[in-house]
């Protein structure tokens, strides 16, 4: 999520943000395009060294990464947002020998291109890959967050062993955060996901039922399970 500073308060950039690595200046600009026109937030950096900066800076959502860069290799930066990130990385490749795409898999990437590919079909697999759980948190498996356990199964949810006895609203907020666990989620993204795209009505309707959620996951303790991102909307607090 981008936040930038508006007269002392928090705006948000709702989309999702893209990070390209690219420094062949034709993908650029065809990644660019295509992407911004899809609704991405898209910021694009040339060497290893400038992504490793963004990474740090920013959190995107999306990695689109070249393999051949000029101070360095592209797998090694996949290990390594693999290892700081939760983002979903394709990475995209001129090199046709399949070992470079089993090694890019291996790494962590969630997705490979071969270049020359369309723009159409960038977007497309941006889209698929938004939409299926985090590589390594294959769906069904229990998240475990410290004590906060949660079993997108079997619907429960124990807090050191505890049952929690969740509403279905408040269930569905805490799968979804936990599902992206480094995502900031908007009022409005939480109502798509957990109320359906057909509901209309105030999105602080978001803030009651994450407040009653907390007050059970929580049970008093200092930290909240649920963080904050004022002017923003919540995400799960690592
Ligand atoms: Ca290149």
């Amino acid at each position: 999520m981008s936040i930038t500073a508006e007269c002392g308060t928090l705006t948000t950039v709702t989309d999702t943000d893209v990070l390209l690595v690219e420094d062949a200046p034709e993908y650029i600009r065809l990644e660019t395009d295509v992407l911004s026109d899809a609704g991405y937030n898209v910021r694009s950096v040339t060497t290893v060294a400038d992504a490793l900066v963004a990474m740090t800076a920013a959190m995107p959502d999306v990695v689109v990464l070249d393999l051949g860069l000029p101070d360095g290799d592209g797998l090694d930066l996949c290990r390594s947002i693999r290892e700081h990130s939760n983002a979903y990385v394709i990475v995209v490749s001129g090199r046709a020998r399949e070992v470079d795409k089993l090694r890019g898999f291996r790494l962590g990437a969630d997705d490979f291109l071969m270049k020359p590919f369309s723009g159409r079909e960038l977007v497309a697999r941006v889209e698929a890959l938004l939409r299926r759980p985090r590589t390594g948190q294959a769906e069904g498996l229990p998240r475990v967050f410290g004590e906060l356990v949660l079993d997108p199964h079997s619907r429960e949810v124990t807090v050191a062993g505890a049952p929690v006895d969740l509403t279905r609203i408040e269930f569905d907020l805490l799968e979804t955060m936990s599902a992206n666990p480094r995502r900031v989620f908007t009022r409005q993204q939480l109502l798509d996901k957990v109320w359906g795209q057909n509901w209309f009505g105030d999105d602080h309707v978001v803030d009651v039922h994450v407040a009653n959620l907390r007050k059970k996951i929580d049970a008093g303790a200092e930290k909240s399970w649920v963080r904050t991102v004022r002017g923003v909307g919540y995400s799960m607090a690592l």
